[in-house]
């Protein structure tokens, strides 16, 4: 008898303990979504080489140096008429000397789902300060010098936890860039979904800044959950700064800034939201 106790005493504080995760997990989503109040961002360094150069380059970050990305978010969120005038404000947080667990295999969705249980409970045990995370997003981005002709690990970000991990240089003359992989994975984190296709094209339409464009080639700037301009159905550049990068109607729909897109499209321009999009990374 005192051993069913016991167990139930047991399986009763699991089942507030999961409830609790839920509840908490649906607020973050909630709030999130809702840009009613500007949503915090804070991005905690990491250095991924263990290079000097890496830790000097670390060591000189401000926040001012992601300030391009809220005067992006404050741009792109006027277009859509926001009611909130800045729907973003990122912080520099203090450096993490932790790596976060790698995601070995993207394609395969068990891995995914195990590899975000790993992080969220990675980013507890390591976030550097004691800050609630129930209303903000962390963003743990890794410093790497970079070798010649070798591309950085893929970035990802999660919904479900406001969290990311983002891979990028640790160079000066990278930081318009870097900002640009920093804003795509803040946007996965509050719901938009990749538009580019395994072959690192960007898909059309959904991908495209200007889909209703003619000629549809060069396009001149680039949509940020594709990343990428297409300057013919075989070729595209990554784009060289938020400047060159914008939020288009799906995207904004994904993230909760507007309802249908088919309103902000010009003339008879339709966007066919049941055509197949990439998986969420
Ligand atoms: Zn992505």
């Amino acid at each position: 008898m005192r051993l069913f106790s016991f167990a139930s005493l047991r399986v009763s504080l699991l089942l507030v303990a999961l409830a609790f995760a839920a509840f908490y997990t649906l607020h973050q989503y909630q709030f999130s979504r809702a840009w009613h109040k500007t949503l915090q961002i804070v991005v905690f360094p990491i250095n991924g080489d263990g290079r000097e150069a890496t830790s000097r380059y670390i060591a000189s970050l401000r926040s001012k140096d992601f300030s391009p990305i809220d005067a992006w978010t404050q741009r792109e969120a006027a277009r859509y008429h926001l009611l909130i005038e800045r729907p973003t404000q990122f912080t520099l947080g203090a450096e993490v000397h932790e790596q976060p667990p790698i995601l070995t295999d993207a394609a395969n969705p068990w891995a995914s789902l195990w590899w975000g249980l790993k992080l969220r409970w990675w980013a507890f045990l390591h976030t550097p300060d004691s800050a609630s995370n129930l209303e903000r997003v962390r963003l743990f981005v890794i410093y790497q010098q970079g070798e010649k002709n070798q591309a950085l690990p893929h970035s990802l970000g999660l919904q479900k936890g406001l969290l990311g991990v983002v891979y990028a240089y640790a160079d000066t003359r990278q930081a318009p860039q870097n900002n640009i992989l920093i804003a795509h994975e803040l946007l996965h984190t509050v719901g938009a979904i990749d538009k580019y296709g395994h072959n690192g094209l960007p898909v059309f339409p959904h991908g495209y800044a200007e889909p209703q464009r003619s000629p549809l080639y060069p396009q001149r700037r680039a949509e940020i959950m594709a990343g990428h301009i297409p300057l013919s159905r075989r070729r595209s550049v990554m784009a060289d700064s938020l400047r060159r990068v914008i939020i288009n109607p799906l995207t904004a729909q994904e993230i909760n800034w507007i309802e249908a897109p088919e309103a902000h499209l010009p003339g008879s321009q339709k966007i066919t939201l049941s055509a197949g999009l990439p998986n969420p990374y």
